[in-house]
């Protein structure tokens, strides 16, 4: 197997936590190289641009896009125009159109786009997803709490146009939504809460259903202190299913019947190798709409100031 040789864009918290040790333990990839403005890996070539690293850089077949959002689909354009095969961070845009001339053009060149959804490759998504297809469901409520000053501290593109604030984390519960429900849903209305120095929400309520009126609710909110949540409940014909802990534990009647530990990096850089190895795409960006969604009908409160 040829070894896919990858460069690092945008070496932030992401790409320290989890990008470096999922490539490392990859089989076929390699870290090749890292280009940031500020922050470097020793030991491997360093550019401050993406550019820079296209035109100066060792040779490389690939770019994990770790930068915010706001930023991230020049650079998939100049990277997918150089010929390199491109891995978005979660969430694949800022909007949803922006996607539509980067899928064209990693099908011109004949390159991969992957458009990752880590969440979606929590241990116990598939099983919960296996679980629901045998059954009828009647209700799903997402509760997804965090504490944004852990989790995000010093993050400021969060809160600018394009950083979606609390729906960073909550588009990783809509990701799994839409992945183990049979059938697809849409959002039927919002209340997004803004504190009054940001562009972005730091709670938000969203109800939506599906084709035959299944009622889901989610609760998202950036200020939660103490323990977090990352739940997901669902209410079936034959018991409730509660996949908690962001998809890596699932219950049944709260009797645990999966759990394992955190491979979802890995997982996707394996996923990304096998994309590569044909130069096909994977994009999905209904988790994306849902949120843009969110954001056409929700109800705009404003709430007091976030200071970080
Ligand atoms: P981060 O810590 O802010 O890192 C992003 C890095 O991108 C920065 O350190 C910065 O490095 C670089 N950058 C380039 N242009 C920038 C700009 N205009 N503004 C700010 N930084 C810029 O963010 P992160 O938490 O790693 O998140 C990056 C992406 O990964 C987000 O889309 C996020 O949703 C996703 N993600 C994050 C987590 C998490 O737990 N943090 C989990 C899953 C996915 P230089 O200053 O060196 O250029």
């Amino acid at each position: 197997m040829t070894e896919l040789r990858i460069a690092i864009v945008g070496f932030g918290k992401i790409a320290r936590d989890q990008h470096v040790g999922a490539i490392a333990a990859t089989p076929g990839a390699t870290l090749a190289a890292v280009a940031s403005r500020n922050a470097s890996l020793p030991g491997l070539p360093h550019f401050e641009s993406i550019e820079d690293l296209l035109e100066k850089g060792p040779p490389i077949d690939a770019v994990s896009l770790c930068t915010p959002p706001q930023v991230r689909r020049a650079q998939a354009a100049a990277a997918l125009a150089a010929g390199k095969h491109v891995m978005l961070e979660k969430p694949p845009g800022t909007g949803v159109a922006e996607l539509d001339p980067l899928v064209a053009m990693a099908a011109d060149m004949k390159r991969t786009l992957f458009a990752t959804w880590h969440s979606r490759y929590a241990s116990a998504v598939e099983p919960a997803r296996a679980w629901l297809a045998a059954r009828r469901i009647v209700s799903v409520h997402i509760n997804w709490k965090e504490d944004v000053r852990v989790w995000h501290p010093g993050q400021a593109w969060i809160w600018e146009p394009g950083g979606l604030g609390v729906f960073d984390p909550g588009i990783n519960a809509l990701s799994i939504l839409t992945r183990i429900l049979p059938k697809p849903v849409f959002v039927t209305s919002a209340e997004l809460a803004f504190p009054s120095n940001c562009q972005a929400p730091i709670a938000a309520d969203l109800t939506l259903s599906d084709i035959d009126g299944l009622p889901v609710t989610a609760t998202f909110d950036f200020r939660q202190t103490g323990p977090q949540s990352w739940d997901i409940v669902v209410e079936s014909d034959r018991g409730r299913m509660t996949l908690s802990r962001g998809g890596r534990r699932m219950a049944i009647d709260d009797e645990a019947v999966a759990e394992a530990p955190d491979e979802e990096y890995r997982e996707l850089y394996r996923r990304f190798v096998e994309l590569a190895a044909t130069g096909a795409s994977d994009v999905d960006l209904a988790p994306l709409r849902l949120v843009a969604d969110a954001f056409l009908l929700g109800r705009r409160n404003v709430v007091e100031p976030f200071v970080d």
